[in-house]
C-alpha cells in the first residue's frame, strides 16, 4: 500500500486529517498519532517511525440502551456474544521489525509492550500476517491505567478481543480469528456462542448472570466483525459512578449523565425495582464524594492509586512516560521482587484536589 492511501483514505482527505496529528518518540523512534476523533479516521490512528507504517485506531463501539429491539435493530443476521472486559484498550502491531503496543489515544506505552512481548508469542502470528494488530484488553491489577479485579487474574494479563488490518481496519471475522488466535495459543476474550437477532432474552440472562459477578458487559460482533454492540451491566455503572465521584471534578457532567440514562432504560426495560436501584445508585454517587471531601479535610492528597510490577528499566520509563503527559506522580512504595521493581504510585487528581479545598474554605459556588 502506498504511502499516499495510508488509511485507506484519499491523499486530499488524509492531507486534512493529518494536521490534527501530534508527535512523540518512542524509545528514539518518531511517531505521528491522532489524540482526538478528526474527519474519517478513529481516534488513536499511529503513523510510525520514518516509513510511516500505519496502525488505525480502534473504532468506537456503540452502545445498546435497550437489549430489544435495540439488538435487532443493530443485526439482520448472527452475532457472537463475547466478555467485555473491564480494562484498558492495546493495539499491538510488528512496525519495521519491533513489536510495539499502543493505548486508545495512540500512544506507544512501554509498560504494555514490554507486557505483550513478554508474556505472548506474537512472532509467529506476525510473521503469518504481518499486517494485522492484535486488538486487546489489559486486565487485572497491577497495571497503571485501570483498577479493576478479576478473582482470576493476579496480575495485568492481555486478553485479546479483535484482529484487524492495521492499515485499514478491516476486521478478521470472528471466527476465524478465534481459530487464529487460538493457534496461536493467545489469550482472548471469553465468547458466549452465536446468537440470532431474536434471542434478546438469552442475551439478557447473560447480561443478569456477569451482573451478579459484577463484571461489566458483553459486546455483540457480527460474524463478519464490522458491525458491534455492546452493552453493559448495572454492576459497572455503579462501579463506574463510585469512581467518577471519587474524583467529581475530574469527570464531566455527560459522564455522569449517560451513566444515569443506562440505569433508566434498564429498569424501564427489565420492569426492575426502582426503588432499590435508586437506592444503590444514590450510595454510589454520595458516599464516594463525601469520602473525598472528608479525606482533602484531612489533609489527603486525592488521586487514583496504581501498582505495577515489571523490570526496573521497564518501571522507570513507564514513570518518566506518565509524567512527560503531564501528570504529578507520588511514589508510596518501591520494592524488588525476583528481579522486579514493584512500585505504587499516585496521580494525582489537582482539579479535584484544589476545587475541594477551596469549597471546604468556603469558596462560594456561582451556580
Ligand atoms: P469508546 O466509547 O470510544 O469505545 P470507551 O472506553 O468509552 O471508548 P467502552 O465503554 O469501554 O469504551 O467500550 C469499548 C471498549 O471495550 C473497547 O474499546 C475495548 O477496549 C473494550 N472491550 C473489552 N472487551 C471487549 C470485547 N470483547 N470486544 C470489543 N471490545 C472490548
Ligand atoms: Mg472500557
Amino acid at each position: 500500500m502506498g504511502n499516499r492511501q495510508r488509511f485507506g483514505l484519499q491523499a486530499d482527505t488524509l492531507e486534512s486529517v493529518l494536521e490534527h496529528f501530534e508527535t512523540r518518540y518512542f524509545r528514539g523512534t518518531r511517531y505521528r498519532y491522532l489524540p482526538k476523533y478528526r474527519g474519517p479516521l478513529d481516534r488513536g490512528a499511529v503513523l510510525f517511525g520514518a516509513d510511516e507504517h500505519p496502525v488505525c485506531g480502534y473504532p468506537k463501539i456503540p452502545r445498546a440502551l435497550m437489549l430489544d429491539p435495540g439488538v435487532p435493530e443493530q443485526f439482520d443476521g448472527p452475532f457472537v456474544v463475547e466478555e467485555k472486559l473491564n480494562g484498558y484498550n492495546v493495539r499491538v502491531a510488528h512496525l519495521g521489525g519491533k513489536v510495539v503496543a499502543f493505548t486508545r489515544s495512540g500512544i506507544a506505552c512501554p509498560f504494555s509492550t514490554h507486557l505483550v512481548k513478554r508474556r505472548l508469542d506474537l512472532d509467529s502470528l506476525f510473521e503469518a500476517r504481518p499486517n494485522l494488530a492484535v486488538c486487546g484488553e489489559v486486565i487485572g491489577p497491577e497495571n497503571p491505567y485501570t483498577a479493576y479485579d478479576y478473582p482470576d487474574v493476579e496480575s495485568a494479563a492481555f486478553r485479546a478481543f479483535d484482529l484487524r488490518d492495521r492499515r485499514t481496519s478491516d476486521p478478521v471475522p470472528v471466527d476465524r480469528r478465534r481459530e487464529l488466535l487460538d493457534a496461536h495459543g493467545l489469550p482472548q476474550t471469553r465468547s458466549f456462542g452465536t446468537f440470532a437477532p431474536d434471542e434478546t432474552d438469552a442475551i439478557a440472562s447473560i447480561v443478569d448472570e456477569l451482573d451478579a459477578q459484577g463484571r461489566e458487559g458483553i459486546v455483540m460482533k457480527s460474524v463478519d466483525g464490522r458491525t458491534q454492540l455492546k452493552y453493559t451491566t448495572g454492576a459497572s455503572t455503579e462501579s463506574d459512578l463510585t469512581h467518577a465521584f471519587s474524583l467529581p471534578f475530574e469527570y464531566g457532567r455527560s459522564f455522569v449523565f449517560q451513566r444515569l440514562l443506562r440505569e433508566a432504560f434498564r429498569a424501564v426495560e427489565h420492569d426492575a425495582d426502582t426503588t432499590e436501584r435508586a437506592h444503590a445508585v444514590g450510595e454510589a454517587i454520595l458516599d464516594p464524594l463525601v469520602e473525598t471531601i472528608e479525606n482533602v479535610d484531612d489533609g489527603q492528597a486525592v488521586g487514583q492509586k496504581h501498582t505495577v510490577r515489571a523490570p526496573p528499566r521497564i518501571v522507570t520509563e513507564l514513570l518518566s512516560h506518565l509524567r512527560d503527559q503531564g501528570l504529578t506522580i507520588d511514589l508510596l512504595a518501591d520494592e524488588t521482587s525476583a528481579g522486579e521493581r514493584v512500585v505504587t504510585f499516585r496521580k494525582r487528581m489537582r482539579s479535584t484536589e484544589d476545587k475541594t479545598k477551596a469549597y471546604l474554605d468556603g469558596q462560594p459556588v456561582d451556580y
